[in-house]
């Protein structure tokens, strides 16, 4: 009887499993384990929000382990040393697990390589398992990674996927392995009301029925952001309750113009990981420095307060901060015109920006977060390093009839029609009418002109 250890992290799934597949077999023990690491609290990354989906992502599995036969163990502590003490526990002989993309992640890898083979053990690494293709699988010549997209995504579509692997029928658990109870959900005060449910199963429901019902709006009408027709899947791609892989494979086979765009947003996905992975430090460093001296002080921080509590007058972006206040989770277009407001037009530090959305996000994640808000900063990997998206030709464009802020602004509830987008230009009882709603916080012109003069300065 051959016994192992798959360690789960951010690939909280049965279905389209590598690790888990490759380490069962007819005569196979194997003990599934997730570990609580205090390091990653200690970082800044268990946000209430991420921390109930994750109770939710931990039980499904469980559940689904146990529907099997088996059963999830669950432990906290430092993953090399709760790994070890497991597989002597279980008299193991090794360890699968996903390999990941960030510095802490390949940090983790390296520390129970080491630990493991000292002990006799062996580690296997699956790739392709937390994105659809792995990192690195694919590079252009001369350099590590692809620092542009349409090009990586020319590639990566000729890439083949492999095909994905159906959940195993049985897991069979040595039995006497200690573990401790599931961890609970945060108290419902600190999660935002309308928070997602987290969970394998969950995720699988929601992929078929968008994919059945709504990727057809998709490539038309992602960016409408009353209609909100995009998948909502992003939680659960992060958490891997779902397989970035096995979504490609059923868009592609479902096919049409909606799922094809869905496919390449999720190869925007693997773009993010693979420049992660090649450049760990842009978790926080500029990829492509601009010289910008951001505004600090009294007033920045004001501003950036505004900002976060959706106080900056500029109606759709305070409705799109009200909305990740209250659901943990804002569209695309949301966050690119947020993040634009925030970098471009009060020319506040991106990472001031991107610590409120990991905060706060659901889907909350190093690779997407933090280069996604540098894309819109300009010191990312966009040619255009200057656009800067004007929130009010971003709402009359995306919301024309200002449903989406009417839905998340009370304060301008009984405003009919693109005017919304500009309360400040309204006059009578239509402006009495948005008694509460604050002035803008500065103008247009001025956030432009102040970024400009920063921007032409070197
Ligand atoms: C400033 C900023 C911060 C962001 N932070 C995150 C983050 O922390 N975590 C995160 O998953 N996404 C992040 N995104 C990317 C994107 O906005 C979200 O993935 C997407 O809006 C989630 O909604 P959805 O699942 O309905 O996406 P859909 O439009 O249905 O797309 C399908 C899937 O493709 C992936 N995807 C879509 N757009 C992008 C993109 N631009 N970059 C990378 N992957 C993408 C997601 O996994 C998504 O679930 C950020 C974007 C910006 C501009």
């Amino acid at each position: 009887m051959n016994v192992s250890v798959v360690l789960f992290t951010s690939d909280l799934r049965v279905h389209d499993h590598p690790p888990l597949r490759a380490a069962l077999g007819p005569r196979n023990e194997t003990v599934p384990l997730f570990v609580r690491d205090p390091a990653v609290d200690r970082a800044g990354f268990a946000a209430p929000n991420r921390l109930a989906f994750l109770a939710d992502c931990l039980a499904d599995l469980d559940r689904a382990l146990r529907r099997r036969g088996g059963r999830l163990v669950v432990r906290s502590g430092d993953p090399v040393a709760e790994v070890c003490a497991v597989v002597r526990e279980a008299d193991a002989d090794e360890v699968h697990m996903a390999a990941g993309c960030s510095a802490f992640a390949l940090h983790r890898e390296q520390r129970l390589r080491r630990a493991l083979e000292a002990d006799g053990r062996r580690l296997y690494v699956h790739d392709g398992v937390v994105t659809a293709l792995p990192a690195g699988a694919v590079t252009p010549s001369g350099s590590d990674h692809f620092a542009v997209f349409t090009p990586y995504f020319r590639r990566w579509s000729d890439e083949r996927l492999r095909p994905p692997l159906a959940a195993p029928r049985v897991v069979r658990v040595p039995p006497g392995i200690r573990s401790e109870a599931l961890p609970h959900r945060p108290d419902a005060a600190a999660v935002s009301a309308g928070l997602a449910a987290g969970g394998e199963e969950e995720g699988r429901m929601r992929l078929a029925h968008w994919l059945d019902h709504h990727a057809d709006a998709y490539e038309d009408g992602h960016d409408d952001l009353a209609a909100d027709t995009t998948s909502r899947l992003s939680p659960y791609f992060h958490f891997g309750a779902l397989s970035a892989a096995e979504a490609v494979h059923r868009a592609r086979e479902r096919g049409g113009a909606g799922a094809e765009a869905f496919v390449r947003q999720l190869c925007w996905r693997d773009f993010n990981h693979q420049l992660l992975a090649a450049r760990p430090a842009v978790a926080e460093a500029d990829y492509r420095s601009r010289a910008d001296r951001w505004r600090r002080g009294p007033q920045a921080e004001d501003d950036l307060r505004a900002w976060q509590e959706g106080r900056t007058g500029y109606p759709v972006v305070d409705a799109a901060m009200r909305q990740l206040a209250h659901e943990g989770w804002m569209p695309g277009r949301g966050r690119l015109l947020t993040a634009s407001f925030l970098t471009k037009t009060l020319y506040i530090d991106w990472r001031a920006g991107a610590r409120h959305f990991l905060d706060t996000l659901v889907d909350g994640d190093v690779a997407n977060n933090q280069l996604n808000w540098q894309w819109m900063a300009g010191t990312g990997t966009d040619s255009r390093p200057n656009r800067v998206l004007n929130p009010v030709i971003q709402g009359k464009r995306y919301d024309p009839d200002g449903a989406y802020v009417r839905r998340w602004v009370p304060e301008l509830a009984g405003l009919r029609g693109p005017s919304i987008h500009e309360p400040w230009k309204l006059t009578g009882s239509e402006r009495a009418g948005c008694d509460g709603y604050p002035e803008p916080l500065i103008s247009l012109p001025d956030g432009l002109a102040r970024f400009r003069r920063a921007r032409a300065r070197d």
